[in-house]
């Protein structure tokens, strides 16, 4: 089956196509969807692109910046507005991965990819849609790709910052086992709304919402990391690939989870 390339000057062309199209993907930097052209599949016969340049702007407002979709790994590494999450971008594939993987790409790859997204989810950030719909990124990766594109993810900056740990089994750039983020907003020293994201313990990035539990209303102490870590796989439903099974992924969630907590105390 031919493949017909269509490339847009501005986003809401691109969009519009998009949405009239019958089997079309929106290409964001490739690194997912070129493996797929390269295969031959035949669930798709355009793939629709923009050189807008707003999709690779980011932009500082207040106490939130503002990533354009487009924005690639490379540029948060580099970026000063968003050191707080260049450590997570630095951890995604090789220089030329990170040179060309996008925000709204990592939003959409397959479980155990999504490393990026875990962190967007801790921090609880949002995505606005090119119908001007603005929603959380944990129900917009639940309901799965729509008919509208990822215009821009607004990512309120951490305050007491965000931590993250990659596991792989290839140091340092292995695909994740799994890897875990966590927001820990604290008053009068005790933990307030906790924002726990594992991924690769599920089809997506999750909640893991028995840790966070165990955190609130808690200081940040041996007993508290404990509770937390003893449940951190409860209600996760982590999947066998090629990278580690299930069970494995159960085994070690805790472990992680502990080392980060401590990490932070
Ligand atoms: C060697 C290698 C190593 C990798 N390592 C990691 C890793 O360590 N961690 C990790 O998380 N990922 C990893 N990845 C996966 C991938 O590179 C990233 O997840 C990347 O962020 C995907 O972005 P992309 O722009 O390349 O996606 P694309 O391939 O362009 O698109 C992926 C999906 O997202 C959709 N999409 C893209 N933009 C939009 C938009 N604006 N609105 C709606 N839908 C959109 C596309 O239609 C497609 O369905 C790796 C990939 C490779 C090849």
């Amino acid at each position: 089956m031919p493949l017909t390339v269509e490339t847009y000057p501005t986003l809401s062309e691109a969009a519009r196509a998009f949405a009239a199209a019958r089997a079309a993907r929106f290409m964001g930097g490739g690194t997912i969807l070129m493996r797929a052209v390269n295969e031959a599949d035949q669930s798709f016969d355009t793939l629709i692109r923009t050189t807008d340049r707003a999709m690779t702007e980011i932009r500082t407002t207040g106490s939130a910046v503002t990533l354009g979709a487009g924005v690639t790994m490379a540029s948060i590494a580099a970026s000063r507005d968003t050191a707080f999450l260049a450590p997570v971008a630095r951890l995604i594939g090789g220089p030329q991965v990170r040179a060309a993987a996008t925000v709204a790409g990592n939003l959409f790859a397959a479980a155990p990819y999504g490393d990026l997204t875990a962190a967007l989810m801790a921090l609880g950030a949002t995505a606005e849609m090119t119908d001007g719909r603005r929603q959380s990124i944990d129900d917009l990766i639940r309901g799965g790709p729509t008919r509208s594109l990822v215009a821009a993810v607004h990512v309120p900056v951490p305050q007491g910052g965000l931590h993250f740990r990659k596991v792989s089994r290839i140091k340092p750039k292995g695909v994740s086992v799994l890897s875990v983020a966590a927001v820990l907003p604290r008053q009068g020293g005790r933990i307030e709304n906790a924002r726990i994201v594992f991924n690769g313990m599920g089809a997506r990035p999750v909640r893991a919402e028995a840790a966070e539990r165990a955190l609130n209303g808690q200081a940040l102490g041996a007993s508290a990391i404990a509770a937390a870590a003893a449940h951190a796989a409860e209600g996760l439903s982590p999947r066998d690939d090629a990278i580690a099974t299930a069970w494995y992924r159960r085994e070690v969630a805790g472990v992680h989870l502990r080392r980060l907590l401590e990490d932070i105390r």
